[in-house]
């Protein structure tokens, strides 16, 4: 299909038609809509204890825990912040939040105290819901706060515990009007540019998104109500919270949730559970395709690969495709602040579209995308690069508190600029082929450059500094840090990374430092970070 031509623009939409995506239901009552036809297929299966949930425990669990939110005083549009590592309450938590009209923000457990504390402020959290491993991280914040903080499991003295909300009776639920425009999900991001900031999730942009993916004349695009979906990617991510445990309620699937990753143990659980679908990120591809422990287990169950979140090449594509010769691999690609999907993987159709490797997919339904020229702004025909862009109902609303940051992301035409580089071609498929953004993606985990540098910058030694990503054949890529030293100044390489490491979640610690005069800059001030990857590239950091 040609792109649509409009006043000169080159635009680009799905190959298949756009569908019919109700625009005015909350996301729990979208997810739910079709549960008469599943109520009493098992929904959750948590992996660590093998205890299962039907559909129509999910939907009364989440019902009450909404009652007790009430209870608890949550009030529509207040903010819960949830530190969990994937488990069924995490589940229950987010939907019960969206009864009653409240928001969740995701954190990733393994952060520091300082890194919950920063989110949590930020966010205005109104209630914590951690487990026994992490509350420690609260504990402070907490009190100077005057902050609950609920606990799944044991919680110590002074926490509340997460069977206050499942104990509440669910007629209790309050009446509360959601407008499909109120935000749902505040997952941070740090985006195109500077510090993370909070992405405003609404109930139409999340219903519209899992629709785009798994609703429609064609359905089973991606899942359907015989599947088993493997949740091990973490919750806290949009990633996993939409594609993998939204799309699965909304087609009925069983959604195997496990809690971190271990290759034997999801070998075992694939086994066990007859896995049918592996939503995956290329590090985790990576671990399969060189696991010897592959061969000893029965995985012909798995009928789809997916990966996305970060770039997974040609080579480890074909080696998993050899590991797993039953299975269809393809790549979707997301961006919290699109929604997050922007294009996926057509192989996994009920009439599958041939796919070529490498390829991102193609643009989902029921939205815009366009390549631009990053210098002119001019949208570019198929086959020549530029920054990626998305229009449509799935976007993010905003960043909260935040309109200029809002601005700078989405033009006044609505457009989403993604600070990716890639092209569309003949036959509609994109591909990713750089990073125009500072972003720097840690086995698919976001690290903002600019996070480390104003703590490198806030050092007494350290006079100025710079962040850029270095690849690394495990993690994809890493954060390197050039540093100018303070005069007389004797700060070591392993000062700094300590200094670092005390400060920050273990994937955002600096690899390498790179001591230099001077910090390349435009005369805006703007870091020129192209210029210090390219000196990476030469090895001429040192
Ligand atoms: P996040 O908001 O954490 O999901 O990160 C979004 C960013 O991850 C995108 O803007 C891309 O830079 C990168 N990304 C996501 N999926 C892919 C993919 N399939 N291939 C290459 N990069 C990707």
């Amino acid at each position: 299909m040609e792109p649509h031509q409009d006043q000169h623009e080159f635009i680009f939409r799905s190959k298949l038609p756009d569908i019919y995506i109700p625009d005015h239901l909350p996301l729990h009552t979208y997810c739910f809509e079709n549960l008469s036809q599943f109520k009493d297929r098992p929904c959750l299966i948590n992996g660590a204890d093998g205890v299962t949930y039907t559909y129509a425990e999910v939907e009364h669990t989440a019902r009450k825990v909404a009652a007790g939110l009430d209870k608890l005083g949550i009030k529509q549009g207040d903010v819960i912040m949830l530190l969990l590592q994937n488990c069924p309450e995490f589940v229950f938590a987010f939907l019960g939040a969206s009864y009653v009209g409240a928001v969740i923000t995701t954190a990733n457990p393994f952060y520091t105290p300082a890194e919950v504390a920063k989110q949590a402020k930020a966010s205005n959290a109104k209630l914590i819901i951690s487990q026994s491993a992490y509350v420690d991280k609260v504990k402070d914040f907490a009190k100077e706060n005057d902050l609950n903080v609920m606990c799944i499991d044991s919680p110590p003295e002074g926490f509340l515990h997460f069977s206050q909300l499942t104990q509440a009776d669910e007629n209790d639920i309050p009446a509360v009007k959601i407008n499909a425009d109120d935000v749902v999900a505040l997952p941070y991001s740090s985006g195109t540019t500077g510090l993370p900031k909070g992405v405003m999730l609404t109930h139409r942009g999340l219903v519209t998104s899992v629709a785009q993916q798994v609703d429609g004349d064609n359905p089973n695009l991606y899942f359907h109500r015989e599947d088993v979906l493997l949740c091990i990617l973490p919750l806290f991510h949009i990633y996993s919270l939409n594609s993998v445990l939204l799309c699965g309620l909304r087609v009925g699937a069983a959604i195997l949730i496990m809690q971190k990753f271990e290759i034997v143990k999801l070998l075992e659980l694939v086994e066990k559970y007859k896995v049918t679908v592996a939503p995956f990120v290329p590090p985790i591809v990576l671990a399969i395709a060189k696991s010897p422990e592959v061969q000893n287990y029965n995985l012909s169950s798995i009928r789809i690969v997916m990966s996305g979140a970060a770039p997974m090449g040609k080579e480890l594509e074909d080696a998993v495709r050899a590991k797993l010769p039953d299975a269809k691999l393809g790549q979707g690609y997301g961006m919290t602040e699109a929604g997050p999907v922007l294009s996926m993987c057509l192989a996994f159709a009920k009439e599958p579209f041939e796919i070529k490797s490498g390829a991102c997919g193609t643009v989902v339904r029921n939205a815009e995308m366009k390549i631009v020229d990053p210098e002119t702004g001019a949208s570019l025909p198929r086959n020549q690069a530029g920054e990626i862009c998305i229009r449509g109902r799935q976007i993010m609303k905003g960043y909260v508190n935040d309109p200029e940051a809002t601005e700078i992301t989405i033009d006044k035409d609505g457009w989403l600029h993604t600070g990716d580089i890639g092209f569309i071609d003949y036959d509609d498929e994109l591909f990713i082929v750089d990073r125009l953004k500072e972003l720097i993606k840690y086995k698919g985990f976001q690290v903002a450059p600019a996070e480390l540098e104003a703590m490198l910058i806030a050092h007494p030694n350290i006079s100025d500094a710079a962040v850029v990503s270095m690849q690394d054949e495990a993690a994809g890529e890493v954060p390197v840090a050039f540093v100018v030293k303070s005069n007389g100044s004797k700060i070591s390489e392993e000062d700094i990374k300590q200094y670092i490491s005390r400060q920050v979640v273990f994937y955002k610690r600096i690899s390498r430092v790179f001591f230099t005069d001077a910090i390349p800059k435009a005369p805006s001030g703007k870091i020129l970070r192209k210029d210090l990857r390219t000196r990476l590239a030469e090895g001429l950091a040192n």
